[in-house]
């Protein structure tokens, strides 16, 4: 494991405090105390020592179970400092939380810092263009079309009133680009997929579109054939920035394509996977919040696996806090081997980018050894498109595995807003894949 990763004293100091506060007054973290080896302790041995935060701990203390015993949930809300938000999901995933939407800002500001074309672009009080799901973010009008005006707020402009990309006319796209011309956002914020939906209008019809400073590619993981497909019809600087509703923004990839973590907001704990499944430089990560005082997240398990950079530097120069080669996709989209190796998002996708002329794809795993290729595709040979993309897929999941490719006009995102791109429908526990033998960002064995 990387042993160079530098943290600021601020960061030890604010891992330090939270800890200590979540511990002796936050209510949520009350049965927490048994598992602290003590003060004396280096802090990053105590947070190993700690369990994990679940959506169901959410849900079970929500609200008043996340705040210090002497600030009061109702004097936030009444003040308007905060409010409460759901994030969409199915009825396991979807959860109530506080929004502070100072925070928030102070948080995506930090982030901005992490890549050198949003921090000389995002002064704060610059335009930005949202193509996101309205049921996540902005204003939801499926029956009638919404007027630019009503989908402006502040500095930010929703192009999107449907919840359903899927059902987008040519009529909805070319209102898009349009506004975009219009608006000139200096920031163009948008869900991958639904971006790459628009992109593919754009080459398909030979429009052009205006070209902003920089596109933000955040909400789900983007697949290459995603990027491929955005970049058709723009060409400019494309950033992803990781982040959930819990825990503000986490990681930023920066000009180089790696990611660093905001350190100034956050605190990450990284849990290696066994080797046979990917590990060490493969694992799930465990998000703390700092200086949100209204919301105390200690070791949030968000859901996601990621790569920690071999090397532990980036040629950009920045150096504080973890760095990632990559983001690998929900633990929800992990699928197994006829073997029982476990098979990120990202590696799926990886292996499927050599398929050419592929729109969109799902991957449903029905059993240890049955796999479901949903295709999107305008190329006419299907037949062909079929065998090469068994061959690959058996590469991947063992020759014994039983392909079906089934062709689909579009893929529709699930009622969440949300698109399952790979899953297995069976339950896959993280846990029992990951090795509990490793600490964080550190070689020595857990006590
Ligand atoms: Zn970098």
């Amino acid at each position: 494991m990387p042993q160079d990763w530098k943290f600021s004293d601020d960061y030890y100091r604010c891992s330090a405090n939270v800890l200590e506060i979540a511990l002796s007054q936050v209510a949520a973290y009350k049965s927490w105390q048994v598992f602290d080896p003590g003060r004396e302790y280096p802090v990053d041995t105590r947070y190993t020592a700690m369990p994990v935060l679940t959506k169901n701990d959410i849900r079970e203390h929500f609200p008043q179970g996340f705040l210090p015993s002497d600030r009061d949930v109702n004097c936030g809300l009444t003040s308007g400092e905060i409010e409460f938000v759901e994030t969409s999901g199915t009825v396991n995933d979807s959860v109530t939380n506080i929004w502070n939407q100072k925070w928030w800002d102070a948080s995506e500001r930090a982030s901005w810092r992490l890549n050198s074309h949003a921090n000389r672009i995002a002064t704060g009080n610059h335009r930005e263009a949202i193509l996101a799901n309205p049921v996540s973010v902005g204003f939801v009008s499926d029956n009638s079309d919404l007027p630019m005006e009503k989908r402006r707020l502040s500095r930010f402009l929703f192009l999107d009133e449907k919840t359903d990309p899927a059902s987008w006319s040519s009529e909805l796209m070319d209102r898009m680009i349009k506004e975009l011309g219009i608006f000139k956002p200096a920031v163009f914020e948008a869900k991958p997929s639904m971006l790459a939906r628009l992109c593919r209008y754009i080459a398909a019809c030979n429009k052009t579109v205006f070209q902003p400073g920089l596109i933000v590619l955040t909400y789900e993981y983007p697949t290459n054939f995603n990027y491929r497909q955005i970049r058709q019809a723009f060409d400019v600087p494309i950033a992803s920035s990781y982040g959930t509703t819990e825990t503000g923004y986490v990681f930023m990839q920066c000009e180089e394509g790696k990611f660093h973590q905001n350190s100034e907001f956050c605190r990450v704990d990284f849990q290696p996977l066994k080797s046979e499944h990917g590990g060490p430089f493969l694992g799930r990560i465990l998000v703390t919040t700092f200086n949100n005082p209204w919301y105390y997240m200690v070791r949030f398990d968000v859901g996601d696996l990621v790569r920690i950079d071999e090397i532990g530097r980036c040629s950009c120069g920045r150096d504080s806090g973890m760095i990632l080669s990559a983001i690998e996709g929900r633990v929800a989209n992990v699928t197994l081997t006829g073997t029982g190796r476990l098979v990120s998002l990202r590696e799926l996708d990886d292996t499927l980018s050599v398929l050419e002329g592929v729109d969109e794809y799902r991957l449903e795993q029905v059993a240890i050894d049955g796999y479901n290729l949903h295709l999107v595709s305008r190329r006419p040979d299907k037949h062909g498109l079929s065998e090469e993309a068994s061959e690959i897929l058996k590469r991947l999941y063992g020759k014994e595995a039983k392909v079906s490719v089934v062709y689909e006009d579009t893929i529709s995102p699930e009622s969440s807003g949300k698109y399952h791109i790979s899953r297995a429908l069976f339950p896959i526990e993280i846990e029992t894949y990951l090795d509990k033998t490793y600490v964080f960002g550190k070689s020595h064995r857990s006590v």
